[in-house]
């Protein structure tokens, strides 16, 4: 967009303090991601959930002049202000007035899953084909969805968005704001049913977005939607895509030997090789297919298209590097979209000082000298200490950088000179085209290389956090149980992503993991379910908030606290007992605990429970019984009290199976990293945790020979065995070698044999063809599923990830 201050409080019919003229080509609403000052104007959002005007201040710190906002805050000097009446219908009047004067074709997306991965594919597939402009991440609300369309400028030729709602009534509102020429309907899930009467109701609502499409492309293996859409549009083009036959668009046959799939487009018959034969993936491609030959795309091109999107690692991934450096590994693409995204993702790291390597942009037909000029000014706000250019071409601009820069003509020449194994303390960001294959720079400047790792994926947990939170009322505070290393995941890397992404509390077991989170700069309240009585002091100095559950501790608390000089009302938390047996008062004692707190200048910041039996279906009577005592028991207290504690009880299964439970707060775990033993629940969630490794040696094992310690695999035909680099010490239990437990190898699970070695450990890949040292094995992420791995330990997932020994390297990944 590009509209001066004044045009957009006409078109939105808003005020205007300040200067009129000033020119605004981007809204950002969260002030930590701003990745550019110019022409940008920060918008405060009011949402029942927060209010976006706490952040204008550090938006204006940032260097941001121009204020979108309800209310005006007359403390700040030379900022103009655009004074709105409700920001979200702002946002939505601006952007329904922009998308109707940009005349682009466009693609509108929406359905229970795939959403997301669809317009990335899509996007990578038509990119080059047309000046494309995408929804970023998953922006698909009442408010990403207008933040989105404010992207389109007068290069685009095509716009593909995402298009999400949650309740009824939502639909009608995006419609009136974007009508898409192409509508895509992608599989229609049980997310959000519960806000909804029935499947019935939700389809309705959801296919309301392509009122005035010309073209209507839907998975119709869902029978009712196929109906509907047929008796509501019926004048429309529909395009019906599905792993049944009786869709328009479907596969064929099974593979063949050449690992290829036909595919049937109406009349015609197009083969090409797949490389994941899961049904999602699968369905998803055939949707791909049809959009792009709805787009006039020649079937060569879409087969060498589809091939391209195999090698997709779409991420930027956050690696602990030598010299205390943070490399942001973004090797895949390189334009300005990724650019942008890129910049704004190294602004959640916190180093004094930051080098970036960029290459020259490939694949764009723009004048060059103008887009390493809009290159430049963005690189020039970060404030990079050095530039590494690779290439040619935007070596010719170097002049246009303001840093230490350095010029080379490709990556070998950049990693010869050793300039980058001298930076120290700072963070790097390597950003290039693909033909650069600067992902070699990351082998170098990456710390402690192994081949096993424990990889997090920072957005799955994030997409858990809000399912979580979708269920829940917007006033339901969260706590996130981050005790033991968080689950064995990283206690700190985890407190500091929840804590940019607002929880209100976390949870530790003893004083010690809090202080090393205090003093890495983690600022939200941390409670400590069992401060040791040594303690105390160490708890009070750092600010931590102790689980008060005896009589016992309650004295000796205290006394430290009183010993400690610490006069205001120090926040406590009750712990009753209600049939865990484990910590907690009992109905019988709460007189006297009243009466001890009201002598005290403690302040009960909240009383809570913990249910012993929350996913099981089979103490439900218990459980319920629990809540009952909980409800009687912390009633009582309250009463006594002379002020109102919040109340939680709610663990991460009680959060999906009791929600009526959560009164003030719910305390996530397990359920944030991916893991549900509700089937149901489990399928709106994604996987965490990924336990990766790469295969050592592969041998040929003969009949008559054996394999590995005590000779207890011996094959009776010449068999392939592959040595992988993790054992007994890496936490995978000795119990499940001999054909026990099993890892994946290409999406194929192969068989641990002989007896798990400290390191080491050997599996069965005699039936997976292509194999090589060096390839990808999976311990488990997918296949096997963490839960899966459990069950061959015979324990819990909770005991797999704590069992993960400190020696693999826990590395973090965001989309
Ligand atoms: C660990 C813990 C939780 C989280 O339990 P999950 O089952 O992982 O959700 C909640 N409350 C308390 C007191 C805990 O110790």
């Amino acid at each position: 967009m590009n509209y001066t201050v004044n045009q957009i409080a006409n078109i939105t019919n808003s005020k205007i303090i300040g200067d009129g003229e000033l020119i605004i080509k981007n809204i950002a609403f969260d002030s930590r991601i701003i990745y550019s000052t110019k022409n940008t104007a920060f918008i405060a959002i009011n949402t029942s959930k927060n209010s976006g005007e706490k952040f204008i201040e550090s938006a204006i710190d940032r260097g941001i002049n121009i204020i979108i906002s309800e209310h005006h805050y007359s403390q700040f000097d030379n900022i103009t202000w655009i004074i709105v009446e409700n920001s979200v219908e702002f946002l939505q009047k601006l952007a329904k007035y922009h998308f109707k004067n940009c005349h682009i074709k466009s693609i509108g997306i929406t359905g229970s899953n795939g959403k997301t991965i669809l317009k990335e594919w899509l996007y990578q597939c038509l990119w080059n084909e047309f000046p494309t402009v995408k929804s970023p991440k998953s922006f698909n609300s009442q408010v990403g969805l207008p933040l989105s369309l404010l992207q389109i400028n007068d290069v685009h030729r095509l716009g593909i968005f995402e298009v999400g709602i949650s309740k009824p009534n939502e639909m009608e509102k995006l419609e009136n704001i974007f009508q898409p020429q192409i509508g895509l309907l992608t599989h229609i899930g049980t997310a959000h049913l519960a806000n909804f009467k029935s499947e019935d109701e939700l389809i309705d609502e959801k296919i309301q977005l392509f009122k005035d499409s010309e073209v209507i492309i839907y998975n119709g293996d869902n029978t009712l939607v196929d109906k509907k859409l047929n008796d509501l549009y019926s004048s429309k083009k529909l395009i019906s895509y599905g792993l049944s036959d009786s869709n328009q668009v479907y596969f064929k046959n099974s593979i063949s030997k050449d690992e290829k799939f036909t595919f049937q487009y109406f009349d015609e018959e197009i083969s090409f090789p797949v490389h994941q034969k899961d049904e999602a993936t699968l369905t998803n491609v055939l949707a791909l297919i049809t959009i792009l030959k709805e787009l006039g795309v020649e079937n060569q091109n879409i087969i060498e298209k589809i091939n391209a999107l195999k090698a997709v690692e779409m991420r930027l991934e956050a690696i602990e590097g030598i010299k205390n450096n943070i490399v942001i590994n973004d090797s895949f693409n390189l334009d300005l979209d990724s650019l942008k995204t890129a910049l704004q993702f190294l602004n959640e790291y916190k180093k004094p000082k930051k080098s970036l390597v960029l290459t020259d942009i490939v694949g764009v037909n723009s004048n060059s000298k103008e887009l390493y000029d809009e290159v430049s000014e963005l690189v020039n706000e970060q404030k990079f200490d050095s530039v590494f250019l690779i290439g040619n071409e935007i070596s010719k601009f170097s002049d246009l950088f303001k840093a230490k820069i350095h010029t080379f003509i490709n990556t070998k020449e950049l990693i010869d000179s050793k300039h980058l194994t001298e930076i120290e303390n700072q963070i790097i960001l390597l950003k290039g085209a693909r033909k650069f294959e600067i992902e070699k720079i990351k082998d170098v400047l990456e710390l402690r290389k192994h081949d096993t790792v424990l990889e997090i994926n920072l957005n799955a947990l994030l997409h858990n956090i809000n399912y979580h939170k979708s269920l829940l009322k917007p006033a339901t505070k969260m706590m996130a149980m981050v005790k033991a290393n968080s689950y064995g995941l990283g206690s700190y890397e985890i407190s500091e992503f929840l804590q940019h992404h607002h929880i209100d509390y976390l949870g530790v077991a003893f004083v010690d993991e809090g202080v090393e989170l205090r003093k890495k700069g983690i600022t939200v309240p941390i409670v400590v379910m069992n401060p040791e009585q040594h303690s105390y002091e160490t708890l009070i100095q750092y600010n931590l908030e102790p689980e008060i559950y005896s009589f016992r501790v309650l004295e000796l608390f205290y006394e430290a606290l009183q010993k400690s000089g610490y006069d205001k009302n120090y926040p406590i938390h009750i712990k009753l007992e209600t049939g865990m047996h484990r910590l907690g008062f009992k109905y019988f004692e709460l007189d006297d605990l009243v009466e001890i707190l009201n002598k005290t200048t403690l302040k009960v910041q909240s009383i809570f429970s913990h249910l012993s039996s929350s996913d099981l279906p089979t103490e439900k009577e218990f459980t319920l019984h629990q809540l009952e005592t909980f409800e009687k028991n912390s009633s009582y207290l309250i009463e006594k009290l002379r002020y109102t504690p919040i109340r939680h009880i709610l663990n991460s299964s009680g959060i999906t199976n009791y929600t009526n439970y959560q009164y003030d707060m719910v305390r996530i775990g397990i359920g944030m990293l991916g893991e549900s033993p509700n089937s149901e629940i489990q399928k709106q969630l994604h996987s965490v945790v990924s336990f990766k490794t790469v295969i050592s040696q592969i041998s040929l094992v003969e009949n008559g020979e054996s394999v590995g310690y005590s000779r207890r695999f011996k094959p009776n035909q010449p068999t392939k065995i592959a040595t992988i680099p993790v054992g007994y010490a890496d936490g995978i239990p000795r119990l499940i070698g001999n054909q026990i437990g099993s890892v994946g190898v290409n999406k194929t699970l192969a068989p641990i044999v002989g007896s798990i070695c400290m390191d080491m450990m050997m599996i069965n890949v005699d039936h997976i063809p292509n194999l090589k040292e060096g390839d990808k094995v999976t311990v488990f992420n997918a296949k096997p599923s963490l839960k899966e791995f459990a069950d061959y330990c015979k324990t819990i997932t909770y005991e797999v990830l704590t069992s993960i020994s400190p020696r693999v390297k826990r590395i973090y990944v965001k989309d």
